[in-house]
């Protein structure tokens, strides 16, 4: 029997309706490409992504045509989000971090046919034109007077103009739910990269769960500033969870840096954030080195790699709760999260591994985890047996964007294989004891590279570490760690072996220790370990 209910389709377009008709007024303070600070709201978003809708249409694009984007955070790339995928069209964020050949395959494989580019990357985009084969039309996203004059001789056209020449009223269409809405590459640290299509409702739910309070907790009352880039896994699903539930938005444009970063929590009176560990690691010393506070932040969440156990308590000082995510592109991306408030007294205790606290957390509702064998048989839920993490849910990828079947990693009994290894509590309470691919195997037994990691970090001399396999003829693999040390600090393989000593078992300490100036990071700040093991190998 059906139920008497409507059958209202979850839409993208649905949420900046609902911003602009009931926080209208909310502001969204975005740094542009000439780094001054515009100002902005809610009701002018919908306007414009209205206008920039009817612009697209004008053009002749059809259902479903992809439309890409090489921008950071600012006020037009949250326009280009609401109207392309609005109207029906897929909205595919770029890398543009990514090799210009990287940035070329994925243009041509997703079949682009209109790009919006930031000022920054005219250069960039002018370069590869020629070969960027489905390619249309050019979007400069930028007012008539920034337009650099390479944009103008490569004949791309200035976003103002688009937005100022089209109408402002907008009938979006009632779509299918489950339709595409937007697509994002992974990085492709093995293999061309894939492309994740999210649908309409794969974004309303992971926004809606987002907001919720063990989650990010977000209302009309919090100022979010996404610092993880809206290229990236649509900026962990912020820039759709804020109109939703009129929080105010502050969104940082290029200038990441930490002093700049700072400044903007600061003045604008950002209470929650969100990034990746290496952007967290710059601003905590650039606070203590001018003694300085981050109030009014009440709230950090940390994802897309581990968070170390000293970043946490670093934040802690400062009277700022943690919240530890996991997720990756397939997973929309937000899966698990553990609140770690800063009022808790013993939240880090415990220096062995990660405490509780420091856990990847429990599934946001939706998110079913799972744990499986080499012989794809269950792993028990006890929170010591490790096993190959699988997850489901309707924020999920089932499978990637035009990619041959037989080369799907995705889809696995229903399930998704994350190339996650992990422990799960009764209570399930997931953490993620390493990658499948950077686990070390020594003597049969697993050695947690992320573990090490975290013991070498909690060192006061070390900035970032990073512990990779070496062959070994005797135990298989025997781990090595390659260490920054913090300016001014002498490096001392001693000194750290015995930090280590008192903080992994015996066996873990590693090998070697290479003292290095910078680590190797992918395009969204992963430590890029295959480098590393191709390195020892040399
Ligand atoms: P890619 O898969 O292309 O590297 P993603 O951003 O999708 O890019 O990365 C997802 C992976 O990042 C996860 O499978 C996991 O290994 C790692 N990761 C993400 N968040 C965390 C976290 N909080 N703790 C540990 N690892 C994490």
């Amino acid at each position: 029997m059906r139920s008497t209910m409507m059958d209202q389709p979850l839409l993208i377009s649905s949420i900046i309706r609902h911003a602009a008709a009931c926080h209208g007024s909310t502001e969204i303070v975005s740094r542009v490409s000439d780094g001054s600070l515009h100002r902005t709201n809610y009701a002018e978003v919908y306007e414009r992504s209205a206008k920039l809708a009817n612009a697209l249409i004008s053009w002749g694009l059809q259902s479903a045509n992809r439309v890409g984007t090489l921008g950071w955070n600012d006020h037009r790339h949250l326009e280009i989000y609401y109207g392309v995928s609005g109207a029906g069209f897929v909205c595919h964020t770029i890398n543009p971090r990514l090799f210009a050949d990287q940035i070329v395959y994925i243009v041509n494989h997703a079949n682009d046919r209109v790009l919006f580019v930031d000022p920054s990357f005219v250069g960039l985009v002018a370069g590869v034109r020629e070969r960027l084969h489905s390619v249309e039309r050019v979007i400069v996203m930028s007012s008539a007077n920034t337009m650099p004059p390479e944009a103008i001789a490569a004949g791309f056209e200035c976003y103002e103009e688009v937005v100022a020449a089209h109408n402002s009223m907008f009938d979006w269409p009632r779509l299918d739910e489950n339709d595409a809405a937007g697509l994002c590459y992974t990085s492709g640290t093995t293999g061309d990269p894939k492309g994740v299509l999210y649908s309409h409702r794969s974004t309303v739910l992971h926004a809606l769960a987002i907001c919720t309070p063990d989650v990010f907790n977000l209302g009309e009352g919090t100022t979010v500033m996404p610092v993880v880039p809206m290229f990236h896994v649509n900026g962990w699903g912020l820039p759709h969870a804020a109109p939703m539930v009129g929080a105010r938005l502050v969104l940082p444009g290029q200038k990441l840096d930490a002093a700049s970063l700072y400044w903007l929590t600061t003045t604008e009176k950002v209470t929650f954030t969100a990034g990746v560990p290496t952007v967290w690691g710059s601003l905590l010393d650039w606070i203590d080195e001018n003694s300085a506070d981050i109030a009014p932040l009440q709230c950090v969440a940390i994802g897309g790699a581990a968070c170390p156990q000293i970043m946490a308590e670093r934040f802690h000082k400062l009277g700022v709760d943690v919240i530890h995510a996991w997720g990756m592109t397939e997973t929309s991306p937000v899966g698990l999260t553990n609140r770690c408030p800063a009022s808790a007294p013993t939240a880090l205790e415990g220096m062995t591994h990660p405490n509780q606290r420091l856990k990847q957390g429990k599934p946001l509702f939706g998110v079913e985890t799972r744990i499986v064998d080499d012989n794809d048989g269950p792993v028990v839920h006890d929170g010591t047996a490790s096993g190959r993490l699988q997850v489901r849910g309707p924020w999920i990828a089932s499978t990637y964007f035009n990619f041959p079947s037989a080369q799907t990693d995705g889809a696995n009994d229903g399930w998704f294989e994350t190339g996650d290894i992990a422990t799960i509590e009764e209570v399930g309470t997931v953490e993620i004891v390493d990658r499948a691919k950077d686990v070390i195997k020594s003597g049969g037994e697993w050695i947690s590279s992320v573990t090490l990691e975290n013991a070498a970090m909690s060192h006061s001399d070390v900035y970032e570490a990073a512990a990779v396999a070496r062959d070994d003829e005797r135990w298989g693999e025997r781990p090595v760690l390659f260490v920054v040390l913090r300016p001014g600090s002498t490096p001392s393989k001693e000194g750290l072996l015995s930090h280590l000593g008192t903080r992994v078992a015996r066996w873990w300490i590693p090998d070697e220790i290479h003292f290095v100036d910078e680590l190797p990071h992918t395009a969204t700040g992963k430590v890029v370990k295959a480098t590393l093991r191709s390195r020892l190998k040399q």
